[in-house]
C-alpha cells in the first residue's frame, strides 16, 4: 500500500530539525530515522503525516563515545555497529546483545538507537537493555537539551517525556565495573522478530554475593518494565545458579498480570512464564560469568 502525499524537508542540524518542529507546529509532522517503524506504519495507514523532517543523514547525531564512565550514542547511529563494537559487549554487554538481537541484517543497518528509543514500541530490545544498565535520554529543543533517566523516560506503549518540538539527540549507557556483568535474552517472535519478551540483567557481586541487580524486560507490559520482585531477591544472595533460578521464578510477581501484553504470539498467562523462562537464561549466563 502507498502512503499518502507527504512534504519531506531534510534537516541540516539538529538545531534545523528543532526549528522546523516548531515552524510546522499546526501541521502533523514526524521525524524521519531510520524510517524501519515509521514508513510500514505509514505504508498502513496507521500514520499520516503531512511532513517528514529527515535527520537519516544527519552525521553530528551519528557515533559512539567512550566517556569517562560509559558511552554516549548519538540518536542516528544504527544498531549495526552498536552491535559490533567491542567496548560495549566488554562494559555494556547487554545494551550491545540487545542491538544484536533486532530484527535481521537489514534492520540493523536502518534503524537507529534514537528511532527505536523515542518510539517506545513495547515489543523493541533496546529500552530494557537502557534501563537495566541506569541509562538516560538527551532531549533537544528551542530551550537546549535536557537528560531523562530511563527510568522516567517511557510513559507507555509509543508514547516517552519527548514533546512535539523536541528531538532525541543521544542516549547515555553507564559503563559496569570490572565487579558487574550483564546479558539480554530475547524470545523472538518467529513472524516479525521482535520480542514477544526479552530481559535485560546486570549484576553486580563483591566475593561472591550479589550487592546490585538490575532485572527489566520488554514485551511484557506496555513499557520497559523493572522486574522488582527478581532484584530483591538476588541483592544480598549468593551469585550461585540455584539462587538465581528461584529468583527468576518471581519474574511475575512484580508486575500487574492484568495489564500484560496480550496478541497473537502470546496470552499475558503464557508471557508470564517466558518472562520466568527468559529471566532464567540471561540470570544463568550472568552469575557464569561473575
Ligand atoms: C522487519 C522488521 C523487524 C524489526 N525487528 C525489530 C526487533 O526485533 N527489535 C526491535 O527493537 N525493533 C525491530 N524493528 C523496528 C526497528 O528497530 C525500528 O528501526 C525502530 O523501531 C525505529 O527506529 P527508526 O530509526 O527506524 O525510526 P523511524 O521509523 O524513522 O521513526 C519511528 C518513530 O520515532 C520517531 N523518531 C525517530 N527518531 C527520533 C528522534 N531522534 N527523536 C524523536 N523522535 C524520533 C519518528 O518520528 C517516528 O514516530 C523491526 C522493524 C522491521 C521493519
Amino acid at each position: 500500500m502507498y502512503p499518502p502525499q507527504f512534504d519531506h524537508e531534510t534537516a541540516e542540524s539538529a538545531e534545523h530539525a528543532v526549528e522546523l518542529l516548531e515552524t510546522n507546529d499546526d501541521r502533523d509532522v514526524k521525524v524521519l530515522a531510520g524510517g524501519h517503524s515509521l514508513i510500514p506504519m505509514m505504508k498502513t495507514g496507521l500514520a499520516t503525516p503531512d511532513l517528514l523532517i529527515d535527520i537519516s543523514r544527519l552525521s553530528e547525531l551519528s557515533g559512539i563515545e567512550r566517556t569517562d564512565d560509559g558511552f554516549e550514542i548519538g540518536a542516528t547511529t544504527n544498531y549495526a555497529p552498536v552491535a559490533k563494537s567491542d567496548e560495549l559487549h566488554d562494559e555494556a554487554t547487554a545494551f550491545a546483545e540487545a542491538a544484536e538481537n533486532i530484527g535481521d541484517r537489514q534492520v540493523r543497518n536502518r534503524g537507529t538507537v534514537g528511532g527505536n528509543i523515542a518510539h517506545a514500541d513495547p515489543a523493541s530490545d533496546l529500552p530494557a537493555a537502557l534501563l537495566a544498565h541506569g541509562g538516560s535520554v538527551t532531549i533537544t529543543g528551542s530551550d537546549g537539551d535536557r537528560t531523562v533517566d530511563a527510568d522516567e523516560f517511557f510513559y507507555g506503549m509509543y508514547e516517552t517525556d519527548v514533546g512535539p518540538a523536541e528531538l532525541v539527540t543521544s542516549i547515555t549507557v553507564p559503563a559496569h565495573g570490572p565487579n558487574a556483568v550483564s546479558t539480554y535474552e530475547k524470545d523472538r517472535s518467529p513472524a516479525s522478530g521482535y520480542a514477544i519478551v526479552g530481559v535485560a540483567v546486570v549484576l553486580e557481586a563483591d566475593d561472591g554475593t550479589i550487592v546490585d541487580a538490575a532485572v527489566t524486560a520488554n514485551g511484557a507490559m506496555d513499557r520497559p518494565s523493572r522486574l522488582s520482585a527478581v532484584e530483591e531477591a538476588l541483592e544480598g544472595s549468593e551469585a550461585t545458579e540455584a539462587a538465581v533460578e528461584a529468583a527468576a521464578e518471581r519474574a511475575g510477581e512484580s508486575l500487574n498480570t492484568a495489564m500484560m501484553m496480550s496478541d497473537q504470539d502470546a496470552s499475558p498467562e503464557f508471557r508470564e512464564q517466558k518472562l520466568k523462562v527468559y529471566s532464567k537464561r540471561a540470570l544463568t549466563r550472568a552469575v557464569s560469568q561473575l
